[in-house]
């Protein structure tokens, strides 16, 4: 059975039809919150898209996530929230836009099936963190698994550049397992080909 070190899978040239866009909100204050917390992606790259990395979130709450994201000086683009959480099943919350980079990957991490083993990923790649403690009793929902999908379809439609989706674990194994080993990875990723 494979595991987060080895969640990984190519993109194609993506053949529609077109996914329906994501019902997404801004976080409550989030543009405050990340305004420290983003920068261009052509910083440091051509500004291409080229990956989306999978992660979870290992608390409760979209907003203890948040909470982290003020404390730590990370962050991500999107956050799908929790079965327990009032927006479950209604809208994921927008935190980063696409267009500019965050901080969800050491820049040091890099993979030879990730955009040619190229470091400094904040810069190519889009950041989706799943609300979940990553315990044995907290499985991710149906809703969660689908809308990290649409979410996939959806940059995919519109950046012909990105070609891989992988878990954070693969990216930086020595520190990191998201999104666990309870993240039925084969069902996200047939959701994600098949649409
Ligand atoms: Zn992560």
């Amino acid at each position: 059975m494979p595991t987060p070190f080895d969640f990984v899978f190519a993109l194609p040239a993506f053949a529609g039809p077109p996914s329906a866009p994501v019902p997404a909100a801004p976080f409550p204050g989030v543009d405050a919150i990340v305004a420290g917390n983003s920068y261009a992606r052509t910083d440091t790259s051509d500004g291409k898209i080229r990956a989306i990395v999978i992660h979870a979130t290992q608390g409760p709450t979209s907003q203890s996530a948040m909470t982290r994201m003020q404390a730590y000086q990370a962050s991500w683009h999107w956050l799908v929230p929790h079965p327990g959480e009032a927006a479950h099943g209604l809208n994921v919350w927008r935190c980063v836009p696409e267009a500019l980079a965050a901080r969800h990957v050491r820049n040091e991490c890099h993979d030879p099936a990730v955009n040619g083993d190229a470091r400094n990923a904040n810069a190519w790649a889009i950041g989706i963190e799943i609300v979940n403690t990553m315990t044995a009793g907290d499985a991710f929902s149906d809703w969660q698994v689908e809308q990290a999908a649409a979410l996939v379809r959806q940059a995919w439609s519109g950046n012909p550049s990105l070609s891989t989706v992988v878990s954070h674990a693969r990216l930086d194994p020595q520190n990191k397992v998201d999104p666990g080993a309870w993240f039925p990875w084969e069902t996200f990723k047939a959701l994600v080909l098949g649409g």
